[in-house]
């Protein structure tokens, strides 16, 4: 097999060539100051090693990546429960559409569509202020990385806040159907500041490597989530984790991945590694654009591709 400390110097090297890099997200206006011509990418492999190349150790925002933590913390909160509140198919549809819930009665299509992930993180505020939730949700990533570092960007979270109409029309039309408890005020204000958390590629594919090793961080040996969990996890990762490109990112690359608007994907390869990888230039329908091409060309070279037909080891 070929070596990671070879192929991801290539890879760095091979992509800042490249002249189709794709648009920063510009409706959240600190995230269009971030340089699009960085790159990161860093694999944490299940036998303890991170390998990382290019700007790895630079923070990013993560937006979308967080709604993956903040359904392992709901789920272990309310169980199977969760699923009466949201679905679990893929949408067919941009990242904030409202068209869809209007069909199915407020109930999101998925946990990783912007009005499922506010499903979420409502379930999160139960008994709980905003701010203790923020928190949990905060100490719930530093113990997946294992870093006390980690924080929330509170400029990205103010900046989203400011021009969050979309998400808060998705808010209070769930509310009207009595799917969100709490004010959607209240709602919105947690998960912009979930998606505000900054991390950089060591930090998530370190946060990620428990999906990939049946719900136990094989660095720390914490366990965080049972393995039919983790299972469920990598298989909504596979079909949603993409909005409604998810289909072409399995078609073309094959883990189970979420993408985030700040460029970010965090990919699973189960048995195996957590892959996080950074480039800000996003494609049309919101994934990184860069990001998506140097995990097609890593998955390729390593064999890592979930549906190969063969052990992954
Ligand atoms: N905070 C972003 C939003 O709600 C997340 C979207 C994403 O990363 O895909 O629009």
């Amino acid at each position: 097999m070929p070596h990671l400390q070879e192929i991801l110097p290539k890879l760095v090297s091979s992509l800042a060539a490249r002249s189709d890099r794709g648009s920063v997200a510009t409706y959240i206006p600190e995230l269009a100051k971030v340089d699009p011509t960085k790159f990161g990418i860093a694999v944490a492999t299940l036998a303890g090693s991170v390998v990382a190349a290019g700007n790895a150790d630079e923070l990013f925002s993560i937006q979308s990546i967080s709604k993956v933590f903040t359904l392992a913390l709901a789920l272990g909160k309310c169980g199977d429960m969760l699923w009466t509140r949201v679905g679990r198919e893929p949408s067919g549809n941009r990242f904030n559409s409202i068209v869809q819930l209007e069909y199915e009665k407020g109930v999101p299509r998925n946990p990783f569509v912007n009005a499922g992930a506010l499903v979420v993180t409502d379930s999160l505020l139960a008994g709980h202020e905003p701010r203790e939730v923020i928190g949990e949700i905060l100490r719930f990533v530093r113990f997946l990385a294992d870093d006390d570092t980690i924080s929330v960007n509170r400029a990205v979270a103010a900046s989203e806040q400011s021009t969050a109409s979309r998400n808060m029309a998705l808010a209070h039309y769930m509310h009207s159907f009595g799917n969100l408890q709490h004010a959607p005020q209240r709602v919105l204000g947690t998960y912009v500041h979930h998606c505000a958390i900054d991390m950089n590629c060591r930090q998530l594919a370190a946060a990620g490597l428990f999906l990939a090793a049946g719900g136990r961080n094989p660095l720390t040996g914490h366990s965080v989530i049972s393995p039919l969990r983790a299972r469920r996890i990598n298989a909504l990762m596979l079909t949603c984790g993409h909005y409604d490109a998810s289909g072409d990112f399995a078609f073309r690359v094959g883990i189970p991945s979420k993408s985030g608007v700040g460029g970010g994907i965090l990919g699973i390869v189960p048995g195996v590694a957590s892959v996080a990888v950074w480039s800000p230039g996003l494609d049309s329908s919101g994934n990184s654009h860069l990001g998506t091409i140097a995990l097609e060309e890593l998955v390729q070279a390593m064999d890592w591709s979930v549906f190969a037909p063969r052990a992954h080891a």
